[in-house]
Order: structure tokens, then C-alpha cells, then sequence
């Protein structure tokens, strides 16, 4: 049996479907749409929601668990999860509660509280990194990292993997364009600064390339998340995070482990899974249950250094910070959704959907012998328009296929299913049911059959 061909006029006429089936089921959404064009850039809040599939994105109403009312009263399975800034599921109980506790005693103080010391303890229990610091997002988690490395290393460079994302890290925005050279890769809005000044870039899963770019001892930290989850999920290879924890430490270059999405392994994410002992680490979104919330880690080594270079006179200059950073109000639902709902029985319930959905989309996949993979991290799962896992970012990249993506997530849509923007994956909240992941398989197999049936 040959594989299932795609066929590109069908698509086209399938999608001009769908797109009218949306505006017709979002009257309410296509009027704020158009009242929001007067004052908001494009008509939406932050400029990544024009991208969503349909003709505008669905405004939403009310969101509980893992569902989502929109103001049109439909109601939808979320599988995005806010990207993972909900993965512990919309407006958990715990976490909700001990907001509502802490607000009349103070959201903002510029001063710790107890549940800073908790949440301390808590991230050094889970992650193995003895020292914590507090900042809003996981973009301003990483810039801190790399500042401080850059400080302690007195290096100039730092590595990253192509095709990463780490939020909105200057540093990060750059590829290998076709003679192997540094420079800001397609989408990097206004850089400031020319990446090849600042960075080394190196594809995922690549000894040799790592070897090269960490070899002269110009680099001051490697940031990474241990399997890419942004491009779409890449997995490591067998011992690649062997050698980069060996090449890192040979050549004195400080590995940060970031680990926002990758969370999705377990309760100490891949860096407790797989003993991945990095020299500082960032995490944000889900932490503080969707408060904003993020935090960076260091070893007892690294801490000393930076205490070595830092004076008190001129610790509040610039460079890492935050007026908010660390306050109540965030560490108070750190507290309530690290302790209460990311459990570890939490994640024992996730991991087994994010295997049904997976195991779901295969099946769909093989009976009509459609030639994408279906690859899972833990509680997060995604389909590839490509027969083999891809090894690196820019494999995954280059099977990329914007208007099948495209029609995918609209038809999953107009079925009342949201999946995370961007490529096709599917997260798993403690709220998410086994009755959701059929409810998708479903769906998917609907869409495939309408595809290539
Ligand atoms: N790190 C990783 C791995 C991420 O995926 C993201 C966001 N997608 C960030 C950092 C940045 O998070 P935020 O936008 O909340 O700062």
C-alpha cells in the first residue's frame, strides 16, 4: 500500500469550508473582533492571537478546567492550555483559593513572605538546584540566567539550539543560514543587536556541532530546553544529554536548563527524569497556575559565584530584577498549585491521556497509512507532517506545512476543540478526561478522512 498523498485542491476547498462555518458560529467574537479593531493593534491584545486559524480568534467568555465557554456560548475542549500557562487547568481550586486569601493582606510589598521560603524549598525538592530567585515570566527568568553567567563567566557568547524559543530573549532569535553562519533568523522582530555578536547556535541533537561552538571557551552559558517543544517536540537522542552536561563542564560553560514546557515529563520535569543536573534552570508559566509567576535556580557553586561578584551598593542597578518579581500574591499561588494541584498524582493521571491521545492519533494515522509521527513528552503530545521523528529544529521546521496546520486546528475548532497554535500538540491538565481524548480522536479522524478518504 503506498502512503496516503495530500491533495492540495481538496484542501483549499475543504478550508474555504470550514472558515465559513466559523464566522458563521461566532457572530458574537466577529463583533468584538471588529470593535477591537479600533483601538487594539489588529484587533487583538497581544499580536500572536491574529494567528489563530479562523478569520478572527474566538473571545472567550468563561473558562473552567480544562474547558472554555466563548461569547458566542459554544463550549471547547482546551488542549492548548494557554500554551502551558494553564496546564495545571483554568482557575484551580487551590490555587484560586489561596488568592483569594492572600489579596486583602497584600498583592505587592517589594518584601518576602513565608510562602517565598516555601516555594524555595518546594523547587529545590523537585529540580535538585539548591538556590531560587523570583521573576514574572520565563522570558525575564532566562535573561537573568544569562546575565548572571555572563557575569561569573566574564564570557562574551552564549548557545542556544536552532529552532529554540525561550520567550523573548534577544540573545535566542537567531539560525545557521546556508554557509553555517549566525545570523537572526526569519520572524526576529527589530533585533537590536546582530545575533552573530552575542551567539553560537548549534543544531539540536549535534555532538560535534556542541564540541565546536563551546571549544574556544568564548561561550558563557548553554540555555536549553531538554527536548524542543516550540518548533514542535524533538527529542533527545540516546546520550546527547550525556555529552552536553560532559562538553559543558569541559569547557566551563554554564548549562541552563529551561524548563517551562518541559515540565510536561513529570513533576521535576525532564531534569529530574532524566538527571539532567544543570548549573541554573528557569521555569515559569504553569508554576503559579496561570498567576504570573516564573523562577530560576542555581547550584550551591554557582550562588557562591555570583555572591562573589555582586555588591550590595549596586545590586539594584540593572540587569535582573523586577519591581513585582517575587510578590505575595505570585508566591502565594506558587505555593497552592505546586503543592496542591502539579502533584505527583496530578501527572500520573495526565501522562496516561497524553498516551490515549497519542495512541488515538496513530491509529487514525495508520488506518488510512498517512505518513506523519505522533511523538509524546510526558503529559504533552504531537502529530508531524513527517514518517520519522525529526532529530533537529530545522527538520521539523522544514516539514512544517502552514495551511494543513492551519486547517487542522480550524476543523478541530468548529468541532470545539482547541489544540496549541503553532504546530499540533495537545497538553494534558489534571482536569483534562479520558472523554476529551476521544472526543479529539473523534474529530481527528473525521478530518483525515475528509483528507485523504
Ligand atoms: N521558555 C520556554 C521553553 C517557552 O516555551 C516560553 C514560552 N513559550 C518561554 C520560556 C517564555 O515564557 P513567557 O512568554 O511566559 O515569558
Amino acid at each position: 500500500m503506498t502512503a496516503a498523498t495530500l491533495d492540495r485542491a481538496r484542501l483549499e476547498r475543504l478550508m474555504a469550508r470550514e472558515q465559513r462555518t466559523f464566522v458563521d458560529d461566532h457572530p458574537r467574537s466577529a463583533a468584538l473582533y471588529e470593535r477591537a479593531k479600533g483601538s487594539l493593534l489588529a484587533g487583538v491584545p497581544m499580536n500572536w492571537m491574529v494567528k489563530w486559524p479562523g478569520a478572527f480568534p474566538p473571545f472567550v467568555e468563561s473558562a473552567h478546567g480544562a474547558h472554555f465557554r466563548c461569547v458566542d456560548g459554544h463550549d471547547y475542549i482546551d488542549l492548548c492550555l494557554g500554551d502551558t500557562g494553564a496546564m495545571a487547568g483554568h482557575g484551580p481550586a487551590a490555587t484560586i483559593a489561596a488568592v483569594e486569601r492572600q489579596m486583602p493582606h497584600g498583592i505587592t510589598h517589594m518584601l518576602p513572605t513565608e510562602d517565598a521560603a516555601w516555594a524555595g524549598e518546594e523547587l529545590q525538592r523537585r529540580f535538585g538546584l539548591q538556590f531560587w530567585q523570583f521573576a514574572m515570566t520565563a522570558t525575564d527568568a532566562n535573561r537573568f540566567s544569562l546575565r548572571l553567567a555572563r557575569m561569573i563567566t566574564r564570557r562574551p557568547f552564549v548557545a542556544v539550539h536552532e529552532f529554540n524559543y525561550h520567550g523573548s530573549v534577544d540573545e535566542t532569535f537567531a539560525w545557521l543560514n546556508a554557509d553555517g553562519r549566525v545570523e537572526a533568523r526569519r520572524g526576529n522582530i527589530g533585533p537590536q543587536v546582530d545575533p552573530a555578536l552575542t551567539t553560537r547556535v548549534l543544531p539540536f541533537n549535534d555532538i560535534a556541532a556542541l564540541e565546536a561552538a563551546l571549544a574556544d571557551r568564548q561561550v558563557a552559558a548553554l540555555l536549553i530546553e531538554p527536548a524542543l517543544t516550540n518548533v514542535g517536540i524533538v527529542l533527545p537522542e540516546p546520550g546527547y544529554h550525556e555529552a552536553v552536561r560532559e562538553i559543558t563542564r569541559r569547557t566551563g560553560t554554564l548549562l541552563i536548563i529551561d524548563e517551562t514546557h518541559t515540565i510536561c515529563a513529570g513533576p521535576g520535569g525532564m531534569t529530574k527524569a532524566w538527571d539532567l543536573d544543570p548549573d541554573l534552570f528557569g521555569i515559569g508559566k504553569t508554576i503559579g497556575g496561570g498567576i504570573p509567576a516564573a523562577a530560576y535556580g542555581f547550584t550551591a557553586d554557582v550562588a557562591d559565584r555570583i555572591a562573589a561578584d555582586m555588591d550590595l551598593e549596586d545590586c539594584d542597578v540593572g540587569g535582573i530584577g523586577g519591581t513585582l518579581a517575587g510578590y505575595a500574591l505570585s508566591m502565594a499561588a506558587i505555593r497552592a498549585t505546586l503543592g496542591e494541584v502539579l502533584t505527583d498524582a496530578a501527572f500520573a493521571a495526565m501522562i496516561p491521556l497524553a498516551e490515549r491521545w497519542a495512541a488515538g492519533v496513530r491509529e487514525i494515522l495508520a488506518g488510512r497509512d498517512v505518513p506523519w509521527h505522533v511523538t509524546r513528552l510526558g503529559a504533552r503530545a504531537e502529530y508531524h507532517f513527517m514518517a520519522e521523528p525529526p532529530r533537529t529544529g530545522r527538520e521539523q521546521w522544514e516539514h512544517g506545512d502552514f495551511e494543513l496546520e492551519r486547517f487542522l486546528h480550524l476543523y478541530a475548532l468548529n468541532r470545539r476543540i482547541l489544540m496549541t497554535p503553532f504546530h499540533n500538540m495537545a497538553l494534558m491538565s489534571p482536569a483534562t478526561t479520558e472523554a476529551d481524548i476521544d472526543r479529539h480522536s473523534e474529530v481527528f479522524g473525521q478530518a483525515v478522512g475528509e483528507l485523504f478518504g
